[in-house]
This record gives structure tokens, sequence and C-alpha cells, in this order.
């Protein structure tokens, strides 16, 4: 049907689902619905066009918001548009690809220069960049190259070529944390600890993540931290996220962190899932059992490995040490 015919058939709903060919843009089906698109919306939708012949796409409008053009918008250009995100999609994923194989040096020549090639260039790449630096060229990351990553950090803008400055704090507090882990500064770590709060604009839940992480791979044992981690385990704000890091970190720490965590631990952390049983259960034997009885896992970094994801850039949690980095001796 036509867009004009397709309108004819819009009434007194607040919602209508649009179907249409995704080949052609011709509008297939144009129906009320009963009340407003909740999570499931999606996932039904998907599933009853899928195998659809010829194929189908779908979605709602609010009819408030119906318009003509957005109508036209959304249908006509559905192919050419999904052609470009497709092309897109696989370049991003080429040149990650080739970044994965390209020394430490070249990866620093990107970020100093900010001279991405398209599509890359958001501030998810150069996060990308620095994660992948660290975690899978930390070995090389020494004398000139450690000190070209210091005056990037040191940089006034932090990060000039990016226009949201939240963004460019939380890469900049991203590289701090990089760099003082890598000298195992935990003085350094301890300070941004301490200066730093989940609730600082800036900075993400991952981003506090990444602070606890870095303070327990650079071997940081201090109490406070201590109790703040089996603080974080005991009653997190955002609920199992911080939960899980905190008592993924505690493990890495090790015998410091101490009886009360793997007390603490043990009240706290059920059995919602075998990964979170099987990870609760090594933490809780990490911490008991004293450090000299555990030596680095020789499998991956600090708990994480390369590239089992879309593209070899991805970074994941290491299977045998479950994340903790240390395995039995
Ligand atoms: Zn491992």
């Amino acid at each position: 049907m036509t867009i004009d015919e397709a309108f004819a058939l819009v009434g007194q709903a607040e919602y209508y689902q649009v179907v249409w060919r995704f080949d052609t843009g011709e509008i297939t089906s144009v129906t009320a619905l009963d009340e407003k698109p909740g999570k499931m919306f999606w996932s039904q939708l998907r599933q009853s066009l899928k195998d659809s012949n010829p194929p189908l796409k779908g979605t709602f409008f609010k009819t408030a918001k119906l318009t003509w053009e957005a109508l036209e918008d959304i249908t006509q250009n559905t192919a050419e548009r999904e052609a470009q995100r497709r092309h897109e999609i696989a370049t991003r994923q080429a040149i990650l690809n080739r970044w994965a194989n390209q020394p430490a040096e070249q990866l620093l020549d990107i970020l100093e220069t900010a001279s991405y090639e398209w599509p890359m260039g958001s501030h998810w790449d150069m996060q990308f960049l620095m994660e992948h630096l660290f975690y899978f060229h930390h070995d090389d990351l020494k004398g000139s190259l450690k000190q070209r990553l210091h005056h990037l950090a040191a940089r006034q803008p932090p990060f000039p070529e990016i226009e949201a400055w939240r963004w460019a704090l939380r890469l900049n507090f991203e590289l701090r944390v990089y760099l003082a882990t890598l000298d195992h500064d935990t003085d350094t770590l301890f300070d941004i600890w301490r200066e730093t709060s989940i609730e600082t604009s800036y900075i993400s839940d991952m981003n506090w993540a990444l602070l606890m992480e870095c303070y327990a791979f650079a071997g940081g044992k201090d109490a406070a931290i201590i109790d703040d981690l089996v603080e974080h385990v005991e009653h997190s704000r955002v609920f199992f996220f911080h939960r899980y890091e905190a008592m993924l970190n505690l493990g890495r720490i090790g015998a410091a962190a101490g009886s009360r965590a793997v007390e603490v631990i043990r009240a706290v952390i059920y059995d919602s899932s075998p990964t979170v049983t099987a990870l609760r259960e090594r933490v809780c034997e990490r911490i008991s059992i004293p450090d000299s009885a555990w030596t680095p896992c020789p499998h991956c970094y600090h708990g994480y490995v390369l590239g089992a994801g879309d593209h070899s850039f991805s970074r994941q949690i290491c299977r045998v040490c479950l994340g903790i980095g240390f395995v039995a001796k």
C-alpha cells in the first residue's frame, strides 16, 4: 500500500505497528496496538517477521507523532540504510582486526594524532585503543612509549578531538589509572580512589570497576580499600554489577582481603547461576589459601585474553582463572 493508504488506516489507537517490505519499502500492514509497546514488543516482532518472504521489517509509532515524512523516511530508505550500516560494521571490524596486529607504537600514533579513518574516531574507539594497549602490549609500554602515554595523560584539554567534555575526562581518568597500574603505583591509585566517587559526574560504572580492578592488579592491599570492596559486596547500590566486580577484585587481591571478605561473600552471593557459583568458590579459595600457593595464570594477562568475540580486538575473561589472574600452583 502507499503511504497515503497506510495513513487512511490510522484511527483512534494511541500506538500503531507498521510493517513494510525490506526490499522495496512498500508498507504491508498497519495495525492498532492494544497497549503501549513494552519490553517484549521487539522480540515478538522479530519473531513474527523471522523468515518472512519477501523480507519484512517493522516498528511502532505513537499516533500523535506519526507524520507522512516519518513513515516515508523509515520505509523508503531501509534497504539503503541497512546496506550502509552493514558496510560500516564490516569496515570497523576489519580495522579492529588490523589494529590487533599492529605494534604498540603505531597504536599510540593513532591516539596521539587522532588520525582515525572512517568510520573510527568515536570515544569508544579511543577507549578500545587504550584498553588494548594496556592489556595486550603491557610489556612494550616502557621507556619512551610509556613517556608518550604520560604526555597524553597530561594534555590540556585532555582529548581535544572529543566534543563531549565528560567523555574526554573519562578517557583521561582511564589513562591515568592504566599508567599508575603499569608503574605499580598503588599510592596514586589510592589517591584516585579517595578523590573519586561513583557520584562524580564523569565516572561511569565501568570506570569504577576499572579502578577496582587496576588497584588489585597493581598489588594494592590497603585495608581501607579492602573495606570499601567488602562494603560494595555487602551493600552495593548498583545491584549485581558492582557486587560481582567487587567480589572478583577481592579474589584478585588474595589473602590480604581477609576472612571477613569471605564471610560477607558467602552470606550475600547466592547460587544465581553456575558462573556466579564457580567464581564465588574460586574467590573464597583464593582469599583463604596463602598467596604463596598461587601463581599468575599463564593463560592470560590479569584475567583477560584477547580475541574470542566479534573481532580479534575484543577482550574476554580467561576461562582458566575465571578472571582472577592467578591459579593454584
Ligand atoms: Zn587466566
